[in-house]
């Protein structure tokens, strides 16, 4: 499936919650969520009650689009998740956390995962001191992610540093900011995880 290249805050609007996929500008009063509260399009705001199927269908799209996922690449983590050790929900959302470009969005080094994702394509990053360039790389226990000598003069970079402080850096990274790197702890536990997801819906969904 091709790559969705309309506008991103329709996505928020959709969902009815912002899913911060635009950096500063979520944070700000022209954020299109805070501004209209309805879903967009001629019948946003007289959309009727949704059905199960609905509301697991808006689960799954909204935790896809939040993590910038194709619905190949979001339905094959679920396969993988699924056959893992453990709650099949719970492995989902820490398989999609423990992506690299979702983990140098979270240390602060991208203001959003769009950014995260164009930055380690292009070579910026380092996982325990050899240069990737795959998004997707899933991270283990211990492993540290730096940002590449010469790329620590990336102006956007640097502001995307200094903003962090208003989303805090969770619990299961360390950081050291004047080294421009930071560590994967430990995996993400159920509570780390504070954005809303019913990730049991997703698993109904896909089971049906
Ligand atoms: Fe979503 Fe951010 Fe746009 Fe708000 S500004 S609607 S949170 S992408």
């Amino acid at each position: 499936m091709a790559r969705y290249r309309g506008s991103v805050c329709r996505l928020c609007r959709r969902e009815t919650q912002k899913l911060y996929l635009k950096g500063d500008r979520c944070y700000s009063d022209k954020c299109a969520v805070e501004r209209r509260t309805y879903p967009p399009g001629q019948h946003g705001q007289s959309r009727g009650k949704l059905s199960d199927y609905g509301l697991q269908l808006r689960e799954k799209q909204k935790v896809k689009r939040m993590f910038g996922l194709a619905e190949k690449q979001f339905k094959l983590t679920y396969v993988r998740a699924s056959g893992m050790r453990g709650v099949t929900g719970h492995n989902l959302l820490m398989l999609l956390e423990t992506r690299l470009d979702n983990v140098v969005y979270r240390l602060g080094f991208a203001n959003s995962r769009t950014q995260a994702r164009h930055w380690v394509r292009h070579g910026h990053f380092l996982v325990n001191g050899k240069k990737v360039n795959i998004p997707s790389l899933r991270l283990k226990v211990g492993d540290v992610i730096a940002v590449r000598e010469k790329s620590r003069e990336v102006a956007e970079m640097k502001s995307a540093m200094e903003a962090v402080a208003r989303r805090q850096i969770p619990a299961w990274l360390e950081t050291d900011a004047a080294a421009f790197q930071g560590t994967l702890k430990a995996l993400p536990a159920r509570e780390d995880l504070t954005m809303p997801m019913q990730e049991q819906l997703i698993v109904e969904l896909y089971s049906r």
